[in-house]
């Protein structure tokens, strides 16, 4: 365990953050001794992983917990994937393609790293986490005791899960590799790519739909490294159609899917899209031209700045929608 202080916390909003203390642990033996230094400071602590889906204040007063664990094994007799918490995610499914293993391949190009990703059960193009993950192997750092999650522990739902703003640590996954052989191409956004490039689905694989994710992702995201960006800053929304002011926008200008009884996901770019003339200026913060779900910053920005335009989005989109935005990345206090 390495403990340093004054660190500065990468993120890709990138805001100026300085952490009081950074202890990078890198095998299972460092974490007892993690649980007694942190019993003993008595400081809040936080968790990070590439730091792509968290809203960081200037200093944090803190324990900021880095992890170095980047094991990566197939076991093909046990169908499962073991990787570390420090892998990067989109090196990981790269991995899996190259293992013809399927299930991964539509959660290309997702920044962060594989330790996040049951976290807020990461999904995309029609995938999740959550339908991957055999089990979560974690240290507590309220009981300083080691546990392992089974997929039903972890209580997987929408951008959450029972791992979230939680004192477990991921250090470690195992995946399932006995998915079936289909492709997942169903998606709205898959099938137009495939219709306009007039791409025969016979031809695809694996590989061939990971480079259809990243095609599409590229087009529409920023990247992080160019562009600083936390990615979706909202939640879509599961609400009651009846609940939605129609008096200015009528339900057909709206992207809207049917969850189940009268409840319907609402797509939050397009509501964004909708009022985004009436915002104010910021010098700091911009949504982003090809996606109004993605706030950019100029590498000045604070947490408050950040926050602040966030709120001013969530406030007129209740007032002309009658609907409450909830924001997706973790703003750490
Ligand atoms: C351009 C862009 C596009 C994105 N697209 C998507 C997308 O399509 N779908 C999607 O779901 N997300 C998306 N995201 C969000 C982000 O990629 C994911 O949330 C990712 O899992 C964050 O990984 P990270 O390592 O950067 O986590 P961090 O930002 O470092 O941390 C995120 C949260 O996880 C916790 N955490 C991190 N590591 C651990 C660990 N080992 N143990 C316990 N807790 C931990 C942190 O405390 C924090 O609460 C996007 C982000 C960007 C910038």
């Amino acid at each position: 365990m390495i403990i340093s202080e004054n660190i500065n916390i990468s993120n890709s909003l990138k805001i100026n953050s300085c952490a009081k203390l950074y202890i990078q642990v890198s095998k299972k033996d460092d974490f007892v001794e993690l649980y007694k230094y942190i019993k003993n400071k008595n400081l809040p602590y936080l968790i990070v992983g590439e730091g792509t889906n968290i809203v960081v204040p200037e200093a944090f007063n803190g324990i900021v917990i880095a992890l170095d664990f980047n094991e990566l094994f197939f076991d093909h007799d046990l169908r499962i994937v073991r990787a570390g918490a420090s892998v990067n995610w989109h090196n990981f499914v790269c991995e899996c393609i190259k293992n013809d293993i399927h299930g991964f391949e539509n959660l290309s190009l997702i920044p962060g790293s594989v330790g996040a990703a049951p976290i807020q059960n990461i999904g995309a193009y029609g995938q999740e986490v959550s339908k991957l993950i055999k089990n979560v192997y974690c240290f507590d750092l309220n009981t300083g005791e080691f546990i392992t999650l089974d997929n039903k522990s972890c209580h997987f739902s929408y951008r959450n899960s029972i791992l979230k703003n939680n004192s477990l640590v991921v250090y470690s996954i195992d995946f399932k590799s006995d998915n079936n052989k289909l492709l997942n191409i169903e998606y709205e956004s898959i099938k137009r790519y495939l219709d306009a490039n007039r791409i025969d689905r016979k031809t695809l694989n694996l590989q061939s739909v990971s480079e259809i994710i990243c095609s599409i992702r590229n087009s529409i995201l920023p990247d992080p490294n160019i562009i600083p960006n936390a990615g979706s800053f909202f939640k879509n929304v599961i609400i009651d159609k009846n609940e939605i002011n129609t008096s200015e926008f009528s339900i057909d200008d709206l992207i809207i899917w049917d969850v189940e009884d009268g409840m319907v996901k609402v797509g939050s770019a397009r509501l964004i899209e909708l009022i985004q003339n009436r915002l104010p200026k910021s010098n700091n913060v911009t949504i982003y031209s090809n996606h109004s779900l993605v706030l950019t910053t100029n590498a000045k920005a604070s947490q408050g700045d950040v926050i602040s335009y966030a709120n001013e989005i969530m406030k007129t989109v209740k007032d002309v929608f009658n609907i409450k935005l909830e924001i997706e990345p973790i703003v750490i206090n």
